[in-house]
């Protein structure tokens, strides 16, 4: 139940601009009371303009921001004067609207107003808020919403059928205001709660009080009752649901991923299990989104998959068909409402509900995923409370499409940078702890991959991932301690990153250690740890890259770190060498087993990268200078002179190379060798 935040020391020193950030934050806080990215608040209040004048102005959220995290910047200022002209027009088109609104602006360089501006505008109260509180909204999805609301709140609380915001809800709310002034607040049907107030307290304090009674309201109708039914499919125990999902996590991303790729999500809270193993869930969640601030980021409809709980293979074979039934819905419900020339989205569904193992959402990256996630969870409370009254409604399918395909809505998506290369894509980087493995990992990461990290150096493997989510954001990268040599910590590895991303696209096979001395003095033992390491550590790696990707079905690409020494013959590095080659033989004979299924294999031979390589740490760095009978301190200069230009190759010379393979930037090259050394002409494949 949320509660007032409302603190008179924090809030009273402030300006009205910075009360009104205070006020965002505050509803923004809790994610019962407004929708990440949704609901808008407003503030009216004297100001002097460019000219020294005293004006009124109508500071409201900018477009696309968010209240949770609403800054100074995210605020338009809009001189009133010039807004309020508009209540008495007639009708205004949202293009007329957007034009006549710049001409208004007092602040010309902030955001671009909300879209609903003038509902603010229209109400003459100094504050006003717009919230999605899931308590209001099961009352504005209630069948006999209306009613519900009368008999709540009597004649406090106002009630506007559904239409979408603009000019037409704007003025509807002003007329309802101006000539009701007992009201308090007004429910817009199928949307959400408009309140206001004479001081940014008394609003916000409006707001949160008219959901706790909704709350009580909608606890009094659920109370002694199992709302969705009683449990249909039971939730699997933990570890077979684990089990479950590994299964078949990659087949649906597969699925999902054939125009766009897409990472997975997954969700299996006890909130969420409660409700796709109940009753009428199937039923329910089939209805349509829960609120129109959902939709861009859910779709109006989810996935349903329907699961007795018991076979996982027969869960697992239907996916395919499924989804693509899903899209041939999705391109029927645009081609019945598109009206102009609006470019159809993914067709692939963003949430699908599986009973007794949870839900799984998919977005372009991990972020967009988790927030369908999170206002999934918003559409279950919302369905909860509106069944408990009686019946959940949704927008009709031509109202979803006027809100997901509304130009207003698609400016706020194109305020985001412009999806990476990489986007959606999920890359395996063996020892991305140190040196190439490292460098890979942040140079696909800038691509918009996400990066799965395994390494034996388990610390190591954080530190890089800790890096690449302070760049990149919660969630881009994870790390997985895992010793290649290992075939059950190899297979629980890849199980993790299924788990985590949905599957996989990309895997750089290149954890590795280096040795050097004469075969007189390798022993055995020096033998069998570099050929478990880079021989059966590439295979195993693999391998299970391997069968991921036939599951998954959308092909893959695999990039072996190899080396010059695996096309050069060296003196006291035979072991080494050797292995290496091995990998790299291993490399094309899977390019050609690959082929068949879209799956690419190419390597790199890099030579000689000193700076940033945990192996030139080692006992390598001496007994390769003793080898070329100089300084350990000559090394590098040793290897520039070597060179045919003359250079030094880091560690990010090489990630360039690992990006090309690993893009598609190279889709028709396969079972190819790129050199990264400078020139070696010995090493010039032939
Ligand atoms: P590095 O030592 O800096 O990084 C190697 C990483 O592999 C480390 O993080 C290490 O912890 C990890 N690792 C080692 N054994 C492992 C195991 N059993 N399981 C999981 N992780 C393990 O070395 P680097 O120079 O970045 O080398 C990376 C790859 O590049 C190696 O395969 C190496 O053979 C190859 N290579 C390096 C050079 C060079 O001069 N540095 C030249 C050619 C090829």
């Amino acid at each position: 139940m949320p509660c007032s935040l409302w603190n008179d020391a924090e809030a009273e020193a402030l300006s009205p601009r910075e009360q009104l950030v205070y006020r965002s934050r505050l509803l923004g806080a809790d994610r019962t009371v407004c929708n990440i990215y949704g609901g808008n608040t407003s503030v009216k209040a004297e100001e002097t303009d460019f000219r020294g004048r005293q004006v009124r102005v109508l500071w409201v959220k900018g477009s696309g921001s968010d209240l949770a995290t609403l800054t100074l910047n995210d605020i338009a200022g809009l001189r009133l004067e010039d807004v309020l002209p508009l209540f008495e027009r007639e009708s205004l088109s949202d293009e007329e609207m957007v034009e006549y609104l710049t001409h208004c602006l007092f602040t010309p360089r902030g955001p671009r107003p909300s879209i609903e501006t003038l509902m603010h505008a229209f109400v003459p109260h100094a504050h006003v808020d717009h919230t999605h509180p899931d308590a209001i909204i099961s009352l504005a999805t209630c069948a006999d919403g209306e009613a519900h609301v009368k008999r709540l709140y009597g004649k406090r609380v106002g009630w506007i059928p559904y239409v979408r915001p603009g000019f037409t809800l704007g003025k509807a709310v002003g007329q309802q205001v101006r000539e009701n002034p007992q009201l308090e607040g007004i429910v817009l049907g199928k949307h959400g709660l408009v309140c206001w107030g004479e001081t940014a307290k008394a609003c916000y304090e409006t707001t949160i009080r008219l959901i706790q009674e909704a709350e009580d309201y909608i606890a009094d109708h659920a109370r002694g009752r199992r709302v969705f039914g009683g449990v249909r499919v039971p939730a699997l125990e933990p570890e077979p649901r684990k089990e479950a999902l590994r299964a078949i996590l990659p087949v649906l991303r597969g699925a999902i991923s054939k125009q766009q790729h897409q990472v997975l999500c997954v969700d299996d809270s006890p909130e969420v299990l409660e409700f796709v193993s109940s009753e009428r869930a199937r039923e329910v969640a089939l209805i349509g989104s829960a609120c129109p601030d959902h939709i861009v980021h859910t779709k109006h409809y989810p996935l349903w998959l329907e699961w007795d709980g018991r076979s996982v293979e027969s869960l697992k074979a239907q996916i395919p068909e499924a989804v693509q039934r899903y899209r041939e819905a999705y391109q029927a419900y645009f081609e019945a409402h598109r009206r102009g020339d609006e470019t159809m989205f993914d067709s692939a569904p963003r949430v699908v509900l599986i009973p007794g193992l949870g839900m799984v959402t998919a977005g372009r990256d991990v972020a967009r995923a988790r927030i369908s996630r999170d206002l999934y969870h918003r559409a279950i409370a919302v369905m909860r409370g509106a069944t408990a009254l009686r019946q959940f409604v949704s927008l009709t399918p031509e109202e979803a499409f006027g809100i997901e395909y509304w130009p207003l809505e698609l400016y706020k998506l194109r305020l985001r940078p412009p999806d990476r290369e990489l986007a959606g894509r999920v890359a395996v980087i063996t020892g991305g702890a140190s040196g190439i493995g490292r460098a890979s990992a942040l140079r696909l990461a800038q691509e918009g991959a996400h990066v799965a990290l395994l390494d034996i150096d388990a610390e190591g493997a954080a530190r890089t991932a800790q890096e690449i989510t302070a760049r990149h954001g919660e969630g881009r990268a994870v790390a997985i301690p895992c010793d290649v040599s290992d075939e059950a910590q190899v297979r629980h590895a890849f199980h993790q990153v299924a788990l985590t991303y949905g599957g996989l696209d990309i895997v750089v096979n290149n954890a590795g250690i280096a040795h050097s001395a004469p075969i007189t003095e390798t022993t055995l033992a020096d033998w069998e740890r570099l050929f478990a390491i880079l021989a059966r550590g590439y295979f195993l790696v693999a391998r299970e890259a391997f069968r991921i990707w036939q599951e998954q079905g959308i092909g893959g690409s695999m990039v072996f770190i190899t080396s010059k020494n695996a096309l050069v013959a060296g003196k006291a590095a035979a072991a080494y060498s050797a292995a290496k080659a091995s990998e790299l033989h291993l490399a094309r004979c899977l390019a050609e087993e690959g082929g068949a299924f879209g799956i690419r294999v190419n390597s790199v031979a890099p030579d000689a990268v000193l700076q940033g390589s945990r192996i030139w740490d080692s006992q390598w760095r001496e007994e390769r200078a003793r080898t070329y009978g100089i300084p350990p301190e000559a090394l590098e200069e040793y290897y520039r002179q070597r060179t045919t230009l003359k250079v030094n190759i880091t560690p990010e010379d090489v990630a360039e190379a690992v990006l090309f393979f690993a893009s598609d930037r190279s889709a028709k090259t396969t079972g190819a060798v790129l050199c990264v050394d400078g020139g070696v002409p010995a090493a010039y494949p032939r």
